[in-house]
């Protein structure tokens, strides 16, 4: 072990080495040029940090969410630097912020579907450079030594993923990450996304959280053409769950509890749609579904959307993180039934699913607003009134 002094003089070196190699962009090196002193340049380079950033987040669990400052880290030299441009509302951010999954860290930034401009870019970065859009989702770390981080299943990683928010984080001044609903965010660039020039890059946020949950489903449980798949809910997750099944030319059906919703579950690509408040219909739809994926984010009744299976067919919970209700063992042993859960996707995954929206023209039906109105775009979510994700436009007027 070294002493203290060692590991500080360790420390000292590593930190000068790392701001002398920072590569930056064009207007750190306009600024350093403007400073007479050499050290004074290098304190003045972007790439160096911290950097004081304006976020919004909230003081407890009955706060509503303000405009604050927060603190990102210093850049490393594997980090990348982004200049948050737009950031969605996911439902967990509202389940964070509540403290509906327990106590959260506050104050609380939520926001985890983040498109940001490059703004620099540590010295041994190879995917990004600057200019370049980069995309954060759920996660922003993980130990990438463990079996599953080796399997490119990062949020499984058996040391604990770091979350993009509300996860102890040593490298944040905060002692918790802090999200997207923010100015600036620095992260190590394995868990930068790439995002091809020419796309919606407001629309393409949600793909980051809703489309990567719901496409690794998909994915795992090998969706094929020409199966039936139940996509149960259309809000944030929902609408992009048809959009990405759609494409894999399966015949979707969405069950809604909204009557308002059933047109635009076709024009999102469904074949059918059903509300699932009438017993009648549901009865209807029995023993037809190869998969079902539920995104709604709460407790409910899960026994008649069981039945909605036929033989060997999954049911994947992705929304309700709480406990399950109306699962007999029966209705699933009957039809050898699987009951299962998944949680958004590794890196590599959600690349995947970034690339494969691209070339298909796929994003989210997007509803942009100004970080003043968080709070309000809040209510409506848990009211099922967003048709179909809330997007912060972080350069809007607050
Ligand atoms: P959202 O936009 O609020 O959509 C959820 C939809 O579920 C609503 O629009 C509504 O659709 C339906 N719904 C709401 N309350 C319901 C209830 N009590 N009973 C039946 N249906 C109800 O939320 P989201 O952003 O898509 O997120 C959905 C859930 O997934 C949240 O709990 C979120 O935390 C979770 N999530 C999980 C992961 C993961 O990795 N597993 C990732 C992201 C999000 P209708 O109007 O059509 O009924
Ligand atoms: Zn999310
Ligand atoms: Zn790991």
């Amino acid at each position: 072990m070294p002493t203290n002094d060692q590991s500080l003089e360790q420390e000292d070196e590593v930190e000068t080495s790392r701001r002398s190699l920072l590569k930056v962009g064009a207007g750190a090196v306009a600024a350093s040029l403007l400073t007479s002193s050499g050290e004074a340049a290098a304190e003045a380079l972007v790439g160096s940090g911290p950097y004081p950033t304006r976020a919004y987040g909230a003081d407890s669990a009955s706060s509503p969410l303000k405009e604050i400052q927060i603190e990102r880290r210093a850049m490393g030299p594997n980090d990348v630097l982004l200049d948050v441009l737009y950031c969605g509302v996911c439902h967990s951010d509202i389940h964070t912020v509540r403290g509906e999954w327990g106590p959260a860290h506050y104050t609380c930034v939520p926001g985890h579907e983040i498109i940001g401009r490059v703004k620099a870019v540590g010295p041994a970065v190879t995917k990004f450079t600057v200019g370049d859009i980069g995309g954060v989702g759920c996660m922003v770390n993980s130990c990438r030594t463990c079996e599953h981080c080796e399997e490119d299943l990062e949020q499984y990683c058996l040391k604990g993923a770091t979350f993009t928010y509300d996860t102890p984080d040593p490298t944040a001044k905060a002692g918790f990450t802090q999200g997207g609903y923010s100015d600036k965010i620095v992260v190590t660039e394995h868990f930068v996304i790439r995002i091809p020039p020419g796309v919606n890059l407001a629309a393409t946020a949600p793909l980051l959280c809703a489309g990567i949950t719901t496409f690794s489903p998909m994915q795992y449980w090998k969706l094929r053409e020409g199966q039936r798949v139940g996509i149960i809910g259309l809000g944030g997750l929902g609408h992009v769950a048809v959009k990405l099944a759609a494409a894999h030319k399966a015949q979707v059906t969405v069950f809604t509890t909204s009557p308002g919703k059933l047109a635009d579950a076709k024009r999102l690509g469904a074949s059918d749609a059903v509300l699932s408040t009438d017993a009648e219909a549901m009865k209807r739809a029995a023993d037809q579904f190869d998969l079902l994926i539920s995104t709604v984010p709460e407790t409910y009744d899960m026994a008649p959307f069981i039945e909605l299976l036929k033989m060997d067919g999954t049911y994947v919970n992705v929304g309700a993180m709480a406990p399950l209700e109306g699962v007999h063992g029966l209705h699933l042993a009957k039809s050898r039934r699987a009951l299962a859960g998944s949680i958004i996707g590794g890196i590599a995954e959600t690349q995947e699913v970034i690339d494969f929206c691209t070339s298909r023209n796929i994003a989210a039906d997007v509803q942009m607003i100004s970080p003043a109105e968080i709070n309000s775009a809040y209510e409506r979510v848990v009211n099922k009134d967003v048709r179909y994700r809330f997007v912060i436009d972080m350069g809007a007027k607050a």
